[in-house]
């Protein structure tokens, strides 16, 4: 991770939190022998998201975050077995204990109303207990962390929770949108979102994805405009609004935005996808190619973006990049179908 980079700026706030954080504490090892919850059988209330993985990543090792992530997930291998019924961190103790996630901390300190601790845990009888649906409220640390979870998306938006996800606070407005939103509910969304939500990048973000998603692009390049200003650092609150700019029409300014983005961050694949297809549209089939290639390089593992750049091909008659593209995009699944039929409507035989 690059010092000094806004990713790296989040994990040193992680870290700060974890320090701060005001938790239950005891003088010896509480749990003695028991480590229920380090085992995947325990693991049902943990959720881990990818800035504490990042964190692990950062601070042990990348391998250590990649077998949590798997830990956490309850992958199986082709068995059928879990990859790891026990924490791969776990031998005789947490031995990656000052970086361990945020729910490694609580587990066992905190119980919500009408769920029980394990059988046989240790700190049965000395956990406090609270209100159905009021972690955010009630653990230390815990909406504190998702303010900083939720930061992180605007850096990366694959930074989704790892593993089980927290229900949220219903009496939050911004966490009832955002079920609406997991739901494609706009207009409930758009409700919730005009109810008083503290003003913040990640809220600004959310209302822009509302508002384009009922068609009012002008509101959204608003958003996305202010949640720009909030978060400058933030390349994905850049490259939604100008792609929003492009289609609410306001062509050269989203262009200028796009441009921006891959200027900062070349391999920025969505904003090279965008920039390809405002090159389509001004009918400029090179430049739409220059910027397919750009983007297939960036995101070979996204074979849409190589139809787009066989169908650039195919309108500067390029035929044979264009049959190599429609190749590649048969290996996929999701594009298997169209890429044959190109192919096929090309007079090329399906091998
Ligand atoms: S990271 Fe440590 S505390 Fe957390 S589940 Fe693994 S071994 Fe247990
Ligand atoms: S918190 Fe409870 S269940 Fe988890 S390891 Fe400690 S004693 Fe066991």
């Amino acid at each position: 991770m690059i010092e000094n980079s806004p990713e790296k700026k989040l994990l040193d706030r992680l870290e700060q939190l974890y320090a701060e954080q005001q938790l239950p504490t005891s003088p010896h090892n509480a749990c003695g022998s028991c480590f229920t919850c380090c085992t995947a059988r325990g693991l049902t209330r943990h959720a881990v998201s990818e800035l504490e993985l990042a964190y692990l990543a950062d601070r042990v090792s990348p391998a250590a975050a990649d077998a949590m992530r798997s830990y956490v997930r309850r992958e199986r291998n082709e068995a059928g077995e879990l990859r790891y019924p026990v924490c791969p961190h776990y031998q005789e103790g947490c031995t990656v204990y000052p970086h361990r996630p945020f729910s490694c901390r609580v587990f066992g300190h905190f119980r919500e109303q009408g769920s029980r601790l394990p059988e046989g845990c240790l700190l049965s009888g000395s956990e406090r207990e609270f209100p159905r649906g009021g972690a955010l409220s009630s653990v230390p640390g815990s909406s504190e962390l998702r303010e900083l979870v939720r930061e992180l998306s605007l850096y990366e938006p694959a930074a989704s929770q790892a593993g089980t996800v927290e229900p949220g606070d219903p009496h939050d407005p911004l966490d009832r949108a955002l079920v609406h939103v997991a739901a494609r509910r706009w207009p409930e969304a758009l409700k919730e979102l005009s109810q008083g939500v503290r003003e913040s990048a990640f809220a600004l973000q959310t209302l822009g994805l509302v508002q384009s998603s009922l068609g009012d692009l002008p509101a959204a390049v608003r958003a996305y405009a202010r949640a720009c200003e909030l978060a400058p650092d933030s390349l994905e609150c850049l490259c939604q609004l100008g792609s929003t700019r492009l289609f609410a029409g306001e062509f050269a300014r989203g262009v200028q935005d796009l441009e921006a983005v891959v200027a900062r961050s070349p391999e920025h694949a969505a904003a090279l996808s965008m920039l390809g297809s405002c090159y389509t549209l001004a009918s400029d089939h090179a430049g739409a190619a220059h910027y397919y290639e750009r983007a297939v390089r960036a995101a070979p593992d996204q074979p849409e973006l190589r139809l787009r750049l066989a169908s650039a091909y195919l309108e500067q008659q390029n035929i044979a990049a264009a049959r190599e593209q429609l190749e590649a995009a048969r290996a996929f699944e999701a594009t298997r179908e169209v890429a044959e039929r190109a192919l096929l409507a090309g007079g090329f035989e399906l091998d």
